[in-house]
């Protein structure tokens, strides 16, 4: 079998199945044992309900009623899709038998095994999932802070961050600069930024054909880059892309400006859009499970923390060696350490795992591309199997890409009606 066709079957797999783990459901745990999941998120929602049809006790801790999904949210900046298509309830885990706590987790005690609620209360487990996804960091772009995010949106969480991107591109008159800033590695969704410029110079072409898109970029490489070039090169010729050696980084922004700051210069910009740098959630530097990276350090078998027992950690708040922050890990990496959590509880070993990844981008609506990959843990940490996944051919015609663009559509539906449905 030649690397294209494992990477075409995988993708096949993928959309029609959802994100899949290669491994069977576990067993009922059959046991009393008391496990809370801190995020609702990919991975939170997931973990807890495999945990809850492996026999455990539930309760998932998640402030917010609605969870609104972060892929596809690009498709709502271009104006392609309402925020509504990215929102989804809870409903369906209560069906299932998980208690929500509607709260903020606010406290981790891992030596009495004690979670605090925002309102006081407190859950005893017997193990603690977290995954609380990202935190944007507010400290490391001067200038760059939350109030600054009202004027140059990050729009790296959705919901009103997306609203109010996507209205200033609205209101932007036609000649005018959008200017996307993109943070070093490791940040949720390696494609996302380019994915991102792709659809809003989409927009433009279509809206707003005189305005210009620049992507300032703290890397020099980035995840399917070639794919992304020749697309931008045939379908968009006022998108500008400046790496990192070509004086990309931003170092500084003026809100009152609206000017971000290179140490090659200045750029003015209509609308701005800052994706600062990141580290998991505050819940996870809370609970002691964050290193200094800001990430959580975990066992690759069980996404248990390398820091603290008993505290497994999931999705974009982990440190998960090759495998990108994506909510296809994400939901991957939930039902490994649900089975792994479910195994340790009855007193068994866990089994090693292999996982997989795919992250569709859209280019225009009617282009998508991919990169896949699998994973095993090797060395402590999750490594890519070689041989295994790849990315979309270079030379494809325009049918090829239609048909990817249709994967991508099936797999944000499968999975979210898995994880929320
Ligand atoms: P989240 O989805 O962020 O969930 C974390 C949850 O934890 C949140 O609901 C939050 O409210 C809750 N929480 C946080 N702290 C606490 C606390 N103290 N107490 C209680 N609850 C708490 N991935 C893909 O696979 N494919 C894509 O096409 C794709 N496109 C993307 C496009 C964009 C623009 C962006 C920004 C991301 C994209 N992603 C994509 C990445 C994907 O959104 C994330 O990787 C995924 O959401 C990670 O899931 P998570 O559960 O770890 O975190």
């Amino acid at each position: 079998m030649t690397a294209t066709l494992d990477r075409r079957s995988l993708l096949k797999s993928a959309a029609l199945l959802g994100a899949s783990a290669a491994f069977a459901r576990p067993a009922a745990a059959q046991t009393s044992a008391r496990v809370v999941v801190i995020g609702g998120g990919f991975a939170g929602a997931t973990c807890a309900r495999e945990l809850k049809r492996g026999g455990v006790s539930v309760t998932l801790v998640e402030p917010n009623a609605t969870y609104t999904a972060c892929p596809f949210s690009n498709g709502v900046l271009a104006g392609l899709r309402p925020l509504s298509a990215q929102q989804f309830g809870y409903d369906a885990l209560k069906a299932d038998g998980i208690t929500i706590g509607a709260q903020n987790a606010t406290r981790v005690e891992p030596h009495a095994k004690r979670v605090t609620l925002a309102d006081g209360a407190t859950l005893d487990y017997d193990r603690l999932v977290l995954a609380p996804g990202i935190d944007l960091r507010f400290d490391v772009l001067p200038g760059y802070n939350e109030e600054a995010a009202q004027v140059m949106p990050h729009a790296w969480k959705a919901g009103a961050q997306t609203t109010l991107l996507r209205s200033q591109l609205e209101t932007m008159e036609d000649g005018g600069t959008v200017v996307i800033s993109a943070p070093a590695n490791p940040f949720r969704c390696p494609p996302g930024p380019y994915e991102r410029a792709s659809l809003i110079a989409y927009y433009l072409k279509t809206q707003k054909p005189r305005a210009k898109l620049i992507i300032l970029d703290a890397k020099d490489n980035f995840s399917k880059q070639t794919l992304f070039q020749n697309a931008w090169k045939a379908l968009y010729p006022n998108l500008e892309w400046i790496s990192l050696s070509s004086g990309g980084k931003v170092t500084e922004v003026d809100v009152k400006e609206k000017t971000l700051v290179t140490e090659f210069g200045k750029h003015k910009a209509d609308v701005a859009n800052v994706i600062p740098p990141q580290r998991a959630g505050l819940i996870a530097p809370l609970a002691g499970v964050a290193d200094r990276s800001g990430w959580c350090p975990i066992d690759p078998v069980t996404f248990e923390s390398k820091q603290q027992p008993e505290i497994h950690v999931i999705g974009d708040a982990c440190i998960a060696g090759g495998m990108p922050k994506s909510a296809f890990s994400a939901n991957a990496q939930a039902k490994v350490c649900a089975a792994a959590v479910l195994r340790l509880l009855r007193g068994e070993q866990a089994i090693s795992p292999k996982l997989i990844n795919t992250c569709y981008s859209l280019v225009a609506p009617d282009y998508g591309i991919t990169i896949a990959g699998v994973y095993r843990p090797a060395n402590g940490l999750l490594t890519d199997v070689e041989g295994a996944g790849g990315v979309s051919p270079l030379d494809a015609p325009a049918s090829f890409r239609a048909l990817e663009a249709t994967y991508a559509d099936a797999w944000f539906k499968t999975i979210t009606s898995e994880v929320f449905g």
